[in-house]
C-alpha cells in the first residue's frame, strides 16, 4: 500500500501542497486532474523527492519516510521504489534507446550488466522498438522517445510508476501510440498516479480520479462519478472548461 499523510511543499511563502493525504492501493490507478499550477506535478515530485517536501509522511509498502527528517538512504529507496515518466521524456540525449533503459536498472537498482541488458531487450520488443535499440533519442520520433521513457519506467518493475502529463509534449500524431502504449501498463495493474489533460483517457483507465486545486485534492471519486457527477463547483467550473 502507498499512502501520504499531510505531504506539505511550501516555495517561498507560497503553500504549493497543502496537507495532501492519499492512500493508493497496489495495482491502483489514479489519475490527477485540475487547473494549472495547483500542485500537480509538485505532488508527484514530492513522493520521490525530486522535490523535497517540507513536512508529511510518504509510506511505500515497509518503507516510511518523514519527510522532515529524512535520510539520504531513505531518499535513494524511495526512487528505488518508484519510477517516473516525465514530460518531456528526460532521455540521456547521448545515451541509445537501449543504454536509457539499461542505465536505470544498473545505476537504480544495481543490476548485474547482463540482466539489465536482457530486461532492456525485453521491454524494448514490448514497447515495438526492438528496431529502435541502437538509436539515439534524436533520431526517434517524439512518440518513440516518449516510449523510450514509459519503457524505462516499466523496466524497473517500480512499486508505484509516476505519469507527468506524459503526452502533453507531443506532436498530436504521436499521442495515439503512446496512448496505447499507457493503456499496455495499465492493463498489467501496474499502481499508477498520473497527471493528465486526456480526459477521456483519465475516464477509461483510472480507477480513481482526484481533482486538485490550490494545493489539496478537493474532489476524488470513479470516474464516473467526478466527469458525469462532480459534487465541488470548482470540479464543475474546471471540466466545463476543458471539455
Ligand atoms: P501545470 O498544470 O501547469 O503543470 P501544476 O499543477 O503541475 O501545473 P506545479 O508545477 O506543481 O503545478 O506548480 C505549483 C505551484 O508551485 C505554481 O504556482 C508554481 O509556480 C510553483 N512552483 C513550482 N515549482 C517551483 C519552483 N521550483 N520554485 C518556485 N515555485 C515553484
Ligand atoms: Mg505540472
Amino acid at each position: 500500500m502507498i499512502r501520504l499523510e499531510g505531504l506539505t511543499k511550501r516555495f517561498g511563502d507560497t503553500v504549493v501542497l497543502d496537507g495532501i493525504d492519499l492512500t493508493i492501493q497496489p495495482g491502483e490507478r489514479v489519475a490527477i486532474i485540475g487547473p494549472s499550477g495547483t500542485g500537480k506535478s509538485t505532488l508527484l515530485r514530492c513522493i520521490n523527492f525530486l522535490d523535497r517536501p517540507d513536512a508529511g509522511r510518504i509510506e511505500i509498502g515497509d518503507l516510511s519516510v518523514d519527510a522532515a527528517r529524512v535520510s539520504k538512504a531513505q531518499v535513494l529507496a524511495l526512487r528505488r521504489r518508484t519510477a517516473f515518466v516525465f514530460q518531456n521524456y528526460a532521455l540521456f540525449a547521448n545515451r541509445t534507446a537501449r543504454q536509457n533503459i539499461t542505465e536505470a536498472l544498473r545505476t537504480v537498482q544495481r543490476r548485474p550488466r547482463a540482466e539489465a541488458e536482457a530486461r532492456a531487450d525485453a521491454i524494448l520488443r514490448e514497447t515495438g522498438l526492438a528496431d529502435k535499440a541502437g538509436s539515439f533519442p534524436a533520431a526517434l520520433s517524439g512518440g518513440q522517445q516518449q516510449r523510450v521513457g514509459i519503457g524505462r519506467a516499466m523496466a524497473l518493475d517500480a512499486d508505484l510508476m509516476l505519469l507527468d502529463e506524459p503526452t502533453s509534449a507531443l506532436d498530436p500524431e504521436w499521442v495515439g501510440e503512446v496512448l496505447d502504449l499507457l493503456r499496455r501498463v495499465a492493463e498489467r495493474r501496474q499502481t499508477m498516479l498520473i497527471v493528465t489533460h486526456e480526459m477521456q483517457f483519465a475516464r477509461e483507465i483510472a480507477d480513481r480520479v482526484l481533482f486538485m486545486e490550490g494545493g489539496r485534492i478537493v474532489e476524488e471519486g470513479p470516474p464516473a462519478q467526478i466527469f458525469e457527477a462532480p459534487r465541488d463547483p470548482r470540479t464543475r467550473a474546471f471540466l466545463r472548461r476543458v471539455s
